[in-house]
């Protein structure tokens, strides 16, 4: 499959199905924390990077297979509202399954209304707010010229205003950069204009391969859940686990999974071992098979093993 990964198994969507509409790395913005790596040449253009029937054949194809799912989700290998054609796959999406669909965004496109009508059919969306100043989104965000912090948080507000379906805000914390009592109060009080559903607090568990970001102190994501709670729910950071159970190609979902994003080795161990638990050896075995297979290369953040894709992706 080209365009279509998992499912991958995570506590906020459940078994989901991925769907990647970008070539790597396609954004509007460079952040400091992108596990992608640094933004090359930002993408302010939207275009139908692949043909769009080429992308729902996938996914039909995947839907028979009949696979448990609880969402499907549109992300991309950098900004997935740069995908000419997003509104066009959901609706042709919603005819094919029940299936709820989802879009992951960095968000800085919905000051646009057009933009921002391709995703009412999506039954959740997820933009991004990592700072509630125009000083701390532009250091974290380090946007393309032609975006500003008050164009997003404009785009986001109207987005609220127009759109029913559930509006979850992700909000990336750093240790050190916006994990102070300040900016948390600073990026409550634009939460509170924007007014989402749900506040989604994640953590930069997965290296960063521009730069050294720490992940907050336990005392600080209390204290940002505590600040935050008084806009929106916040929905602690809960690492994701993988779920290869259903994975007709194992080496192939671990691949597509790996290659969007660095992998916990203990999250990708547990999720073979799962495959196969009347036999407690083959995990270790099917790992040492994987990194001599040269595909991946296990680093080390925070203390904790990751493996990534040897071969550059972006
Ligand atoms: S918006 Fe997402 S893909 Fe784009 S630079 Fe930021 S983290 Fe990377």
């Amino acid at each position: 499959m080209k365009y279509v990964f998992g499912p991958i198994s995570s506590k906020r969507l459940g078994q989901s199905l991925g769907v990647d509409l970008l070539p790597p790395k396609s954004c509007t913005w460079n952040c400091i924390y992108c596990q992608l790596g640094k933004t090359k040449k930002y993408v302010t253009e939207r275009q139908e990077f692949f043909p769009r029937e080429e992308i729902l054949n996938e996914i039909r194809q995947t839907l028979a297979l009949n696979q448990p799912l609880d969402w499907i989700t549109f992300v991309g290998s950098g900004e997935t509202m740069l995908y000419k054609g997003i509104g066009w796959l959901i609706a042709e999406v919603k005819k094919l399954t029940t299936v709820p669909v989802a879009v992951i965004t960095n968000g800085s496109l919905l000051s646009l209304p057009e933009y921002r009508e391709e995703l009412l059919l999506a039954d959740a969306v997820l933009p991004s707010l990592n700072a509630g100043s125009a000083a701390l989104h532009d250091r974290i965000c380090r946007q393309a010229s032609a975006f500003t912090f008050q164009q997003h948080v404009d785009g986001l507000v109207a987005f609220r205003r127009e759109y029913h379906g559930r509006l979850w805000i992700e909000v990336m914390l750093l240790g050190g950069i916006n994990d102070s009592d300040e900016a948390l109060h600073d990026l409550g009080t634009v939460l509170k204009q924007i007014n989402p559903d749900m506040v989604h607090l994640v953590l930069p568990t997965r290296p960063a391969p521009e730069q050294e970001i720490r992940l907050p102190s336990d005392e600080r994501i209390e204290r940002a859940i505590a600040i935050l709670s008084a806009a929106a729910t916040v929905v602690n950071p809960l690492k994701g686990n993988m779920d290869l159970r259903n994975a007709p190609d194992k080496l192939e979902a671990i691949t597509a999974i790996v290659s969007r994003h660095p992998v916990q080795q203990r999250e990708l161990h547990k999720a073979i071992a799962d495959c196969f638990p009347a036999e407690s050896e083959k995990a270790d075995a099917i790992m040492q098979e994987l990194l001599a297979s040269e595909r991946f290369n296990c680093v080390e953040h925070n203390g904790e093993p990751y493996w990534v894709m040897k071969v550059e992706v972006n």
